[in-house]
């Protein structure tokens, strides 16, 4: 008898923010591709990470634990591969699993992945053309495009699978990280269009803390010629200047989406062609977001909008019904609960986010969580963000720029006067005007500052604790 439980596709890119895809109402590109998994699946508007930074975010969705409790707090952090994750609880429960591209979690015997029957990775962050690739601990290097080289390997390693076992496949794309190197075959895309600019693209970071301000992500100003590589044309005043920077940079980062776009429909053509589509759980969903352009930045790491929310679809026929959308708040975590609830392996007790499935299911769970915590350790370290740590609901954000590295590896031991920012969402969705002193909101301070103040008890990340 062939096992009744579900294939596992986990796509994930790097730095692909919501706001670059179609089936999240873009309105700088397409992505049919990517469009169909929303299209014949579910969509999560409210699916947050928990540290908006790339190893964290990874770990993160291994373990089901934040960062302070799985131990990758920031890039200087290597992922101990003894800790528990889901792929080796799924490798346990009879799975055949396998991981292909990014990794970003560590090498060596006590950093490389662990739990796969089968791993090629990208060593660091790998590079965008003729990669070199770690397979099984031997390095060698594949000529071609990272994307296209990636995909190939995936279907291969399909290929060959056990057909009488189920299989975890996590399929981990480099791009859009920067510096944003195009293929051949997209090169051209855009060439004749102006890409729109986003509504605070010109934001002064007036009323709002001092870390806003003190960001090295401004396009104007902190972006290099690796980032637009080519020439400035002669003669632009400086709004000009930047208008110039933002269009090779995004039109950059929309056709290495353009390429995993491509990448996805030959996956998802390929499980139609093998007849794999309906027993088979694909996610399509990337580390965190990205401003792209939003408040006259690039990167992330902030717990704004544009970089915590995460792009997260997923498609699984026999469970979820065409085209729904999900609104309740969910985080990183709670991805490795639902692989392990569809494969019937039980949820260790220490997991900290919650399985999906009844969300996918159409269900309504008499309770969910309402707010969700969210903490960025690495103060200072890069791009000069500040620390900090904070809590979302559906309509308020409060965050809290505690101004000190505590120990992080790689942050800044350096003092800033700690801040607190207060956002309206309802009212000012792009985060422009922080009313953490509007006597109007104080109710609402006290509340959420109790509310993160629980979070962080219940979460036990209580390190520098204190509720004001
Ligand atoms: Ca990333």
């Amino acid at each position: 008898m062939t096992d009744p439980r579900p294939n596992i596709i986990f796509i994930m890119s790097d730095d692909h923010a919501a706001h670059a895809m179609s089936c999240y109402g873009s309105r700088i590109n397409a992505t049919p591709n990517l469009d169909r998994i929303a299209d014949e699946g579910i969509r999560f508007d409210h699916c947050f990470c928990t540290n908006s930074i790339c190893a964290p975010s990874r770990a993160t969705i291994l373990t089901g634990l934040y960062s302070h409790l799985n131990g990758v707090k920031t890039l200087r952090d290597q992922l101990d591969n003894r800790i528990t994750t889901f792929p080796r609880l799924l490798q346990k429960a009879g799975y055949q699993t396998a991981i292909i591209g990014k990794w970003h979690l560590g090498h060596g015997p006590q950093h490389d992945p662990a739990g796969f029957e089968y791993w090629n990775v990208l060593p660091g962050q790998g590079k965008y053309f003729n990669p070199s690739f770690i397979e099984m601990g031997e390095e060698r290097k594949i000529e071609g495009y990272v994307t296209d080289i990636i995909t190939d390997l995936s279907i291969a390693w399909m290929e060959r699978r056990d057909k009488n076992r189920p299989f975890l496949l996590l399929c981990h794309h480099k791009a859009p990280h920067r510096h944003w190197l195009v293929d051949e075959k997209h090169a051209h895309l855009y060439e004749d269009a102006e890409i729109p600019e986003p509504p605070t693209f010109d934001d002064d970071y007036s009323n709002r803390s001092r870390a806003a301000a003190a960001a090295a992500m401004r396009i104007d100003r902190d972006m290099d010629e690796k980032d637009y590589k080519a020439e400035p044309p002669a003669g632009l005043t400086p709004r000009e200047l930047k208008s110039w920077k933002y269009q090779r940079y995004i039109k950059d980062y929309l056709r290495c989406v353009a390429s995993i776009d491509d990448n996805v429909g030959r996956m998802l053509d390929y499980l139609d062609r093998e007849g794999l589509t309906e027993n088979t759980i694909v996610v399509y969903t990337s580390d965190q977001g990205f401003f792209l352009g939003d408040h006259g930045w690039y990167d992330k790491r902030f717990m704004y909008e544009e970089s915590l929310r995460m792009p997260f679809i997923v498609r699984y026929p026999r469970e979820i019904k065409p085209g729904s959308v999900e609104d309740r708040i969910v985080i990183n975590a709670d991805f490795a609960p639902t692989f392990l609830d569809y494969a019937g392996v039980a949820i260790p007790e220490e997991m900290q986010g919650c399985s999906l499935r009844p969300l996918f299911r159409g269900d309504s769970p008499d309770e969910w969580r309402t707010a969700m915590y969210y903490r960025y350790w690495m103060h200072l370290a890069q791009h000069n963000v500040c620390a900090h740590y904070g809590v979302r609901t559906h309509r308020y954000k409060l965050i809290y720029y505690y101004g000190e590295a505590l120990g992080a590896s790689g942050a800044i031991d350096e003092s800033w006067p700690p801040e607190w920012e207060l956002f309206d969402l309802d009212k000012d969705p792009f985060e422009l005007n922080n009313v953490v002193h509007d006597p109007a909101y104080s109710d609402v301070l006290a509340e959420l500052k109790e509310q993160l103040h629980q979070l962080r008890v219940e979460l036990k990340d209580e390190d520098g604790l204190k509720k004001d």
